[in-house]
């Protein structure tokens, strides 16, 4: 076995590319790699890995193991994980960070358990501490944060996505590729993917916009949603959101969720009109630059949090920004 050294990333891939989670990863693996004075490496899977190891190398890696074979060719749990135990008691990592995405939250605790290890779930942040990883986590439904120290080898954690921004791309670092061959047995396999069925998407991911405009319950009803908050939505070429209450109600469905319970964002400006702030909502804005708050208490939680803030009846501030907005534009 290796010496136990090194931070090492699990990597996922979509339609052939290193998708956009193994990078916020990278992000989060480097400044820990560099915290240790160690080296960063990525997994990468699939049965053919093309272009992806140099552009792991460009997003920070020092190391990129690509792991080939052809039981790997769909992200498939059973396999993922068959082969990542191997290569991570080979490899004796340090540190290894799963991303919060249905594979990731899937293997993350079972490869913890075969490599006899604790495992931080839901980390919004990753520090190295007196040689210790430290994860910041939400407790107690969002209302609290606990920082948690991993005390055993390799420490682990389950990192929830865009809670680091990809550093910037630099195709002149330069960086190891060690090609893995795990022989693996289809045995490993117990579950088989019978279809795709691909979620239909209108407009901008809400993951990937810049600009969220984003209601709650103080917006009265479902109607604001299609209507105001749509236009000023256009306007900005973004996309709406809203909190959990107004998705309770059945204003909007789940998928425009933001927070603890439902996405992460990061825009550069996230509108929250007639929303309260409450801690639960706030987890998923972490990665957010810029909020603007318009609600009529003015001591409404989410002040605290906004960079601007106008107080104020929705129906009359909203309408006057998009008024400004066109005549601006
Ligand atoms: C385990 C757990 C998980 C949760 N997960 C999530 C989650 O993922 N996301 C989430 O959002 N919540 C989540 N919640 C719920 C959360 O605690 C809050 O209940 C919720 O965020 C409140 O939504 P809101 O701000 O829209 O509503 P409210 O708290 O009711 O706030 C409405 C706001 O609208 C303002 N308002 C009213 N009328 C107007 C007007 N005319 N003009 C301007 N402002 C007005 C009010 O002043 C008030 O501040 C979770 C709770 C638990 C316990």
């Amino acid at each position: 076995m290796a010496d136990v050294k090194g931070v090492f990333v699990i990597g996922e891939t979509a339609g052939g590319q290193l998708d956009a989670g193994s990078k916020e990863l990278l992000a989060h693996g480097r400044k820990l790699a560099d915290s240790l004075g160690e080296p960063l490496s990525i997994a990468i899977l699939g049965d053919s890995l093309g272009g992806m190891p140099k552009e792991a190398i460009a997003f920070g890696a020092d190391t990129v193991y690509g792991v080939t074979d052809p039981v790997l060719k769909e992200p498939q749990p059973d396999a993922y994980l068959a082969a990542l135990t191997k290569l991570a008691q080979e490899r004796s990592p340090k540190v290894i960070l799963v991303g919060k995405t249905p594979l990731g939250t899937n293997i993350g605790p079972r490869l913890a358990f075969r490599l006899n290890t604790a495992l931080a779930q839901d980390s919004l942040e990753v520090k190295i501490d007196g040689g210790k990883l430290v994860a910041t986590r939400p407790v107690f439904g969002g209302n609290c944060v606990a920082s948690v120290a991993c005390n055993s080898m390799p420490m682990m954690a389950v990192v929830r996505l865009k809670t680091a921004d990809p550093l910037a791309r630099n195709d002149s670092r330069s960086g190891e590729v060690v090609e893995v061959k795990p022989g693996l047995d289809p045995s490993v396999v117990r579950t088989r993917v019978l279809s795709h069925v691909e979620e239909k998407q209108e407009g901008k991911r809400m993951e990937d916009a810049e600009i969220i405009v984003s209601g709650g319950r103080g917006l009265g009803g479902p109607e604001p949603f299609q209507k105001e908050l749509t236009e000023l939505a256009d306007l900005l070429d973004g996309v709406v959101a809203s909190s959990r209450a107004a998705v309770d109600i059945g204003w909007v469905p789940y998928a425009y969720q933001v927070g603890l319970t439902g996405k992460s964002v990061a825009p550069n400006i996230y509108f929250a009109i007639g929303i309260s702030g409450a801690s639960q909502h706030l987890a998923g804005l972490s990665g957010a630059k810029n909020i603007v708050a318009i609600n009529k208490d003015a001591n409404a939680n989410i002040f605290k949090e906004a960079r601007f803030g106008i107080v104020g009846e929705w129906q009359k501030v909203v309408p006057a920004l998009i008024q400004a907005i066109r005549e601006l534009k």
